[in-house]
């Protein structure tokens, strides 16, 4: 088992930060782009919208428009319930427009719980020695590899690691490559993992390069909280994780370094979840705004979650309840129309279903959060070994049945950074919706190939409903693309495996 000592902790924490990649971007007065103060009186000046106003602003929502702040917090404080289900129905016709009814699957990979940080909410924080610490090696990677293609015939994966110089950048290169060599038989074709998106620590120019090279899908960094006293709080004054520029910059740099596909989110219930609404938003135009319209490609909104030994993840006074976290999503929806939306496992299944009925676009399933997890057990958690308790322990063959009924496409589909599909050219199609032209061809032929590989009968028969369905209706939707997409289907029946548009 590797370790490091505390002297190798601190010395490698004080390599990270590199404070020329923060300054350059600061502005003129060394002060980043979220001023608290401002949107705190920007939600204070929106109280008691002005309903013709509201409907002005869904009315730029349809257009696709990044919404301004003040817009942002106009919604926010919308209280009435018949407007508020105006704002839903637009939220959700917008999600319908730009992606369509297709959810898109995926599955975390926690592959390093060691982390020299101690942020009070997190099972991994340094000081809790409660937590079994585990870095999973190539075997082990292998094998959760071969579970999570094999038998649940997930495609996409996001791969998770603490701060920690067990899991540097190069540990990071290399468990994501052992990710990709992992190929395995199905019933009629072979599985393996085609697309990994990674949440880790912010990094530097040179280390983004590196995971470029490697065939990043996403990279996720997530502020946690927006508010600078809050941020300080709960990440303590001399731990890495305290450097607030440092994270906040952190998809700047991504940019620099031509990693132009990047998520964002808040830990929902460290601060008000309005003003990280308002951070969420202010953060996806800043970007825009920097390089050439490039918006974040995912946001995600966690709530926080009960977690071993963290006293900061108890209940306090910013938890946020469902009807505040189903309107949280609906104003970031509206106020960011082109990005996806990520709701994981966290939450329980019912709100997970209201969720996509509000323009949600990802989620996981079959998820497995205790390190090692996928391939030694499959039916119950473990605190010591995992970062927080999940609400909904439904397997991907139960989703896809769920969504199915629901009327929703479930998508395997990881064509996008493969063919070249991100930064200003995700951006420009989701704009004009014309990015499910091919998605949705995608969706079908990843849908086709894991029903075959995988389905349970009872799912199989209600999906084989729902490609009916999706096969008459394509036809007319794409009728340029129509045949190639013809003959891809024939062929995935037959057998042939990651065939896509
Ligand atoms: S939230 Fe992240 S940085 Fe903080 S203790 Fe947990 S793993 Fe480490």
């Amino acid at each position: 088992m590797p370790t490091a000592t505390r002297q190798q902790e601190l010395e490698w924490a004080q390599s990270i930060i590199r404070p020329e990649e923060i300054e350059k971007y600061l502005d003129s007065s060394g002060r980043d782009f979220i001023d608290d103060e401002r949107i705190i009186r920007q939600l204070a000046d929106a109280r008691n919208p002005d309903p013709q106003r509201v409907r002005a602003i869904l009315d730029k929502s349809r257009a696709m428009q990044t919404l301004e702040p003040e817009e942002t917090a106009t919604l926010l404080q919308v209280e009435d319930p018949d407007l508020l289900e105006e704002m839903r129905c637009t939220g959700l016709d917008i999600k319908l427009r730009a992606y369509d009814n297709r959810i898109v699957t995926f599955a975390p990979l926690y592959m390093s719980n060691h982390c020299i940080n101690s942020c009070t909410y997190c099972g991994f924080r340094r000081e809790n020695e409660e937590m079994h610490r585990v870095r999973l090696s190539p075997k082990e990677i292998r094998a959760e590899t071969r579970s999570l293609a094999g038998t649940f015939g997930h495609k996409r994966l996001i791969v998770v690691y603490g701060e920690h110089p067990l899991s540097d950048i190069d540990y990071l290169e290399e468990s994501i490559n052992t990710v990709y060599d992992v190929r395995v038989p199905t019933r009629k074709g072979h599985a393996n993992i085609r697309r990994v998106n990674v949440n880790a620590a912010p990094l530097d120019v040179a280390s983004l390069r590196r995971l470029k090279q490697v065939g990043l899908g996403t990279f996720q960094v997530f502020q946690e909280t927006y508010h600078h006293d809050t941020y300080r709080r709960v990440h303590g004054r001399k731990s890495l994780k305290s450097d607030y520029a440092w994270r906040l910059y952190c998809m700047h740099r991504a940019q620099d370094a031509e990693v132009d596909d990047v998520g964002i989110g808040v830990l929902f219930g460290l601060y008000d979840w309005k003003f990280e609404v308002m951070g969420l938003v202010s953060h996806a135009r800043e970007l825009e705004k920097t390089w050439r319209g490039i918006g974040p490609h995912t946001i995600s909104f966690p709530r926080l979650e009960v977690a071993h030994n963290a006293p900061g993840a108890r209940g306090g006074r910013y938890a946020v309840s469902d009807e505040d976290f189903l309107k949280l999503i609906t104003v970031l929806r509206l106020s960011v129309p082109y990005t996806g939306m990520i709701c994981t496992a966290r939450e329980t299944a019912s709100v997970r279903n209201e969720a996509v009925n509000r323009g949600i676009t990802q989620m996981d399933a079959s998820t497995r959060i205790g390190l090692g997890s996928y391939s030694t057990r499959y039916d119950d958690q473990e605190e010591e070994r995992q970062q927080f308790m999940l609400g909904d322990a439904r397997s991907v063959d139960e989703l896809v049945r769920d969504l199915a009924r629901m009327g929703y496409i479930t998508s395997f589909c990881t064509a996008g950074y493969r063919i070249g599909r991100t930064g200003e050219r995700i951006m420009r199609l989701l704009r004009s919706c014309h990015e499910g032209d091919f998605c949705k061809l995608n969706a079908i032929l990843t849908f086709r190939e894991w029903l075959d590989d995988f389905a349970s009968p009872a799912t199989k028969a209600m999906g084989e409903e729902l490609i009916q369905r999706e096969l008459a209706a394509a036809r007319f939707r794409t009728p340029k693309l129509h045949q190639k997409f013809s003959d891809y289907y024939e062929r995935t029946i037959n057998g042939t495996r990651d065939l896509y548009l």
